[in-house]
């Protein structure tokens, strides 16, 4: 595999190998500045694999690691942000995120509240494996930031406007970058070409995140540039993209509006999922049933009739 794939003038695309079996790998991107210094989106995971992808790719560039300027994460998941600490230790280079990110991962270091398993009409034998499943996330991998990033900032990246575009939902700090005048956005876990991200996986929010991805999906979605996204390929027509996945929402939270009555366990199982309701076990049932949930307030909160 090639160290790294050019995708526009100073910006390139490294494919980072991705432990567990899932996806294959993250999309991390290096991008040169004026000064001829490089500034890392997204390291990837916290393994020596993924360590050894991006340095590959900084040789192959004719870097070291003390051209590295600035590491910025979209969020804080172990896939994107994993690898920042020994990237930050490696180049000396600050951390950059968004400021709620910062709070979301602060949270979770401190402990996250369980959901309430019988509130949701969770059969008591099944609670175990949820008990389990929500437990696991580690705080090891969390990033922590050397500098709070804003709605609208401009990166500090001499020669190029990289602005920064807050976009709450797949988690509560989640943002994207766009390059103005490449027009190119990197867009995180916010807008994959054909999977749909999972949201509310930062922790709790005061909004409900299904009604703030949308808004940050008509936001990105109006830009319309090239899209470099977290996973899988870069990509044009993020118009549609973004239009197919504000309508994949909408349509789960009219199935869920359907079902008015009964408890989070009983709409979800007549819910359609990829690979059928009773394949769903402990993580995976949990994200269905968290999903649900979140539809089910976004419906009582009155989304739909928002339009
Ligand atoms: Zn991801």
């Amino acid at each position: 595999m090639t160290a790294f794939v050019t995708i526009a003038d100073g910006v390139h695309l490294v494919r980072i190998p991705m432990p567990g079996g899932g996806l294959p790998y993250s999309l991390a991107y290096l991008i040169e500045d004026g000064n001829g210094r490089l500034h890392v989106v997204d390291p990837g995971s916290p393994t020596v694999e993924a360590a050894g992808a991006l340095s590959r790719a900084m040789d192959a560039l004719g870097r070291s690691p003390e051209d590295v300027a600035g590491i910025v994460v979209t969020h804080l998941h172990a896939d994107h942000a994993g690898g920042v600490a020994a990237l930050r230790e490696a180049t000396g280079a600050p951390v950059l995120m968004h400021e709620r990110e910062a709070s979301a991962a602060a949270a979770i270091v401190r402990g996250l509240p369980s959901p309430d398993f019988a509130a949701w009409g969770v059969p008591a034998e099944r609670r175990p494996e949820l008990a389990a499943a929500s437990s696991a996330p580690s705080s090891a991998a969390l990033p922590t930031p050397d500098v709070l990033l804003a709605d609208g900032d401009l990166l500090d990246v001499p020669g190029r406007r990289i602005r920064v575009l807050w976009t709450p939902g797949h988690t509560p700090g989640h943002l994207c970058l766009h390059d103005e005048e490449a027009d190119l956005v990197f867009t995180g876990d916010h807008v994959l070409p054909t999977i749909n991200s999972g949201l509310g996986l930062g922790g709790p929010t005061p909004s409900n995140p299904i009604a703030d991805y949308l808004v940050g999906l008509r936001r990105i979605g109006a830009l319309d540039s090239r899209a470099l996204p977290g996973h899988e390929e870069p990509f044009t027509g993020l118009a549609e993209r973004t239009a197919a996945l504000a309508e994949h929402h909408l349509g789960r939270a009219r199935e869920v509006a359907a079902h008015p009555e009964g408890t989070v366990w009983d709409v979800a199982r007549t819910l359609t999922w990829t690979g059928g309701w009773d394949a769903l076990r402990g993580f995976t049932l949990l994200s269905a049933l968290a999903q649900t949930a979140l539809h089910r307030d976004f419906v009582a909160l009155g989304g739909l009739d928002a339009g």
